[in-house]
């Protein structure tokens, strides 16, 4: 008979990578909606936390606000605890934003050895030019309700405009701009992105051809299709 949690079954987590503002979060997200996978977003869980004024969020917010990372022990910690949850009953889950270090990915390894023996990770990365993902951060609004965080353009005519200004279609909530969706934090972000996405890879040992890469200047309906063909989804 199987537990709940079945640890023994075989699962997969498709991380995503990218820069920031390459289109991970609105991925994840179809994925969520039209596949059921559910998504973790370490970024969303950290603002969560600030909002709510927990004690981990008070650690964290000068972090964020400069565009640097947060320590690595306590992201590690709160995705555990989101994946011990979220992997019961499904098989597979999507990651936007972790792992970021190669001591993240080391952590990951190490947690998914003991806990999840029999899982695979399939690794698909979304490239934008550095133009680009600058002019999405700057016209980038999120919905201030933190258990919602929906992303939208202030670009006119763009498909990610919300229907109502500066108002939420999903909840209602009041658009805001992000505390690090800024030039000189945004700098810190794009820098510090570069300097480990190599690294973490050795750890996760996976060589470039078995990465999906995926053209993200592109609509996110076409990047969703090409992503399941290449998954086999
Ligand atoms: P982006 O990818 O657009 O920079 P995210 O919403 O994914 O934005 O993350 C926002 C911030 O949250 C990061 O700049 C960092 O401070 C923190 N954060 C998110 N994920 C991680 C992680 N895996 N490790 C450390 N810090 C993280």
């Amino acid at each position: 008979m199987r537990s709940a949690v079945d640890n023994q079954a075989s699962k997969r987590i498709v991380i995503l990578l990218g820069l920031p503002g390459s289109g991970k979060g609105t991925l994840a997200s179809l994925c969520t909606r039209e596949l059921g996978w559910p998504q973790l977003s370490t970024g969303d869980l950290c603002r969560r936390h600030i909002a709510q004024g927990t004690e981990v969020g008070k650690s964290i917010d000068f972090a964020i606000k400069s565009g640097k990372l947060v320590s690595d022990s306590i992201i590690s910690n709160m995705v555990f605890d989101w994946l011990i949850a979220s992997f019961a009953g499904v098989d597979t889950v999507v990651f936007d934003g972790f792992p970021r270090t190669a001591e993240q990915a080391q952590l990951l390894n190490d947690f998914l050895t003991s806990k999840f023996p029999i899982c695979k990770l399939e690794l698909v990365k979304l490239e934008v030019p550095d133009q680009v993902v600058r002019n999405r951060i700057a016209n980038r609004l999120i919905c201030g309700n933190r258990d919602c965080q929906a992303g939208y353009s202030q670009v006119a005519g763009s498909s990610f405009c919300s229907k109502v200004a500066n108002q939420c279609d999903r909840c209602g909530g009041v658009l805001k701009k992000r505390s690090d969706d800024n030039d000189l934090a945004l700098d810190t972000r794009l820098k510090t992105y570069a300097e480990h996405e190599q690294r973490l890879l050795d750890i996760l040992k996976v060589d470039d051809n078995e990465i999906v890469v995926l053209n993200g200047n592109r609509s996110i309906e076409e990047v969703f299709a090409e992503m399941k063909d290449a998954l086999g989804v």
